[in-house]
């Protein structure tokens, strides 16, 4: 039998009592770790956590917990061949696909560490300048914020097992709150191991981190007034936490981070530049992470008199895709994290099928060094119909994995009307050569995207990627995409303070500081 992976609850690694889940290589179909959590005292694991966990990090200052930050990272630095390794046998992933996951952890991790210092010695933030509250200037209201005194829970996706945990947990361990993680099971053993490995080097105080591996059972009912919750998956699991009395009853702040039908949009006369710009980037995102990736492009929109130049440009740079084992050197496109997946976007891929047309078909690619009947590979798919208003489970569905749509759209105002058909999504980027096209765009769009991804000529070279989220940059969206925000440099930090206003005469107002 495999491996039975540890969790770490209470300042020990304890072993769930049960014969646990397993979790296989999608590629070769062997069994590689088993992962459980029956028996685990939850109670005084989130009590550890909350009160020793808690007490110790808010005994430093911004800038020693920014100063933990980098530790942290310098040891996964140290051992990033083994999460590459870890990452290669459980998710499928060619080495650049990888790199997104791991080293995008690390580079948040140092992002944060970064930012923290500016911070200093201190334990807590002041909100804005004092405002008066009356004629007299003397008595005045002055908003500060203070590290909740709680714990962060994360209930993560399986589809970034590093980058998932670090975006969350440096923000939350720099304001000061202890962390518990709960990885997706499918790929829990990279965020066993990095979790380990932090533990191992000495370097976070007690209850600060822990993990608990396997099912979610008991973790929500654990939940006081004073913690928060932060989940990343899919819609109809965030409907259930929405709905969990921690949430209902409880107060407990809760961010939501769901699935997104994310938006291409090249613009009317775009020039050609613009063109394969968007060319180049949608086939990117389609196979970056096999498509697995929350912010990946959905839905392409081009004028009507480009839809089959862009169908064909797209599909051709599609055809050069080469799937299969990751080990092999010449594979660009790795797998899918598990049969389950493979299951469910050959199942989305049939729904969508039947009201579009296949431009290119990933069913032609055969698979390199890996056996059909057991890898969970499947090529990227380009659909299209020349109907976009009508194909209404386009705007609406997301299949994840190397699935996209191209539709064709009247006008511009015809082009945002279409886009916003998702409801809320996390990312649109935005393809054109005008800048006051692309300004007002971009503007259009805002309100109901957490980020707009504007690309130009000029940008051609620079640009961070439409999938790719930055620690600077806003991450989450409105709507369906859950309404949660996470990241964006120092608001972050935001989620795990309370706010207070405290009313004062200035002389008291003045020692806050
Ligand atoms: P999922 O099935 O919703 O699972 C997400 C997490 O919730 C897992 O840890 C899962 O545990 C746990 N969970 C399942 N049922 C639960 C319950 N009743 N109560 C509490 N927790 C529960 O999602 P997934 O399949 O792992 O991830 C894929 C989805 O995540 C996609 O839709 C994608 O768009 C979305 N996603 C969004 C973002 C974003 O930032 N917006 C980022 C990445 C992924 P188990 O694994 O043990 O079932």
């Amino acid at each position: 039998m495999s491996e039975l992976l540890s969790n770490f609850v209470q300042g020990r690694w304890q072993a769930g009592s049960g014969a646990g889940a397993a979790l296989f290589d999608p590629v070769l179909g062997t069994e590689l770790a088993r992962v459980d959590a029956t028996g685990l005292d939850l109670p005084a694991a989130f009590a550890h956590a909350r009160d020793t966990g808690g007490a110790a990090l808010r005994a430093l200052t911004y800038a020693q917990r920014a100063e933990l930050l980098g530790k942290i990272a310098a040891v996964l630095q140290a051992k990033r061949d083994d999460y590459y390794a870890i990452s290669t046998a459980n998710s499928g992933t060619v080495k650049k696909d990888t790199a997104v996951d791991v080293d995008g952890g690390i580079y948040t991790l140092s992002t944060y560490a970064k930012m923290g210092a500016t911070l200093g010695d201190r334990r807590h933030l002041l909100d804005g300048d004092a405002a008066r509250l009356g004629k007299d200037p003397l008595f005045q209201s002055q908003h500060v914020l203070l590290p909740t005194r709680g714990l962060a829970l994360f209930i993560n996706a399986f589809n970034f097992p590093s980058w998932g945990l670090w975006e969350k947990a440096a923000p939350a361990l720099l304001s000061g709150v202890p962390v518990v993680i709960k990885p997706g099971t499918a790929t829990a053993w990279l965020t066993q191991r990095m979790v380990k490995d932090v533990v191992d080097a000495g370097l976070v105080p007690a209850g600060a981190i822990s993990i608990v591996c396997g099912s979610s059972a008991g973790l929500m009912d654990q939940l006081q007034p004073f913690d928060v919750l932060s989940f990343t998956g899919s819609a109809d699991t965030a409907t259930l936490i929405r709905q969990h009395p921690a949430v209902a009853q409880r107060s407990v702040r809760v961010n939501i981070e769901a699935d997104s039908i994310n938006s291409a949009l090249l613009l009317p006369e775009a020039g050609s530049e613009a063109v394969d710009l968007l060319v180049k980037e949608v086939a990117r995102e389609m196979t970056v992470k096999s498509g697995q990736k929350c912010t990946a492009i959905r839905r392409v929109f081009v004028p009507e008199a480009q839809y089959a130049q862009v169908a064909e440009a797209i599909s051709a740079r599609l055809a050069k895709t080469t799937v299969g084992n990751p080990r092999n050197e010449s594979v660009r496109m790795g797998s899918l994290v598990s049969r389950a997946q493979l299951n469910a976007v050959r199942a989305g891929l049939a729904q969508l099928k039947d009201l579009t047309q296949v431009l290119h078909d990933g069913a032609q690619h055969t698979l390199v060094d890996a056996e059909p009947a057991v890898a969970c590979c499947v090529g990227p798919t380009l659909l299209g119909t020349r109907d976009a208003d009508a194909a209404a489970l386009v705007h609406d569905m997301e299949v994840f994995g190397p699935v996209a749509t191209l539709l064709p759209y009247r006008s511009a105002e015809h082009a945002v009307q279409l886009v916003r058909r998702g409801q809320g999504s996390l990312v649109a980027s935005v393809y054109g050569a005008d800048a006051a096209a692309l300004a007002s765009t971009a503007l259009e769009l805002a309100s109901s995207h957490g980020r707009v991804h504007v690309i130009s000529p000029d940008v051609a070279a620079l640009h961070t990627g439409h999938g790719n989220v930055m620690p600077q940059s806003l991450h989450g969206g409105p709507g369906r995409a859950g309404g949660g925000e996470e990241l964006g440099g120092l608001k972050a930090l935001n989620f795990y303070h309370r706010r207070a206003a405290v009313q004062a005469s200035t002389t008291v107002l003045a020692k806050l500081n």
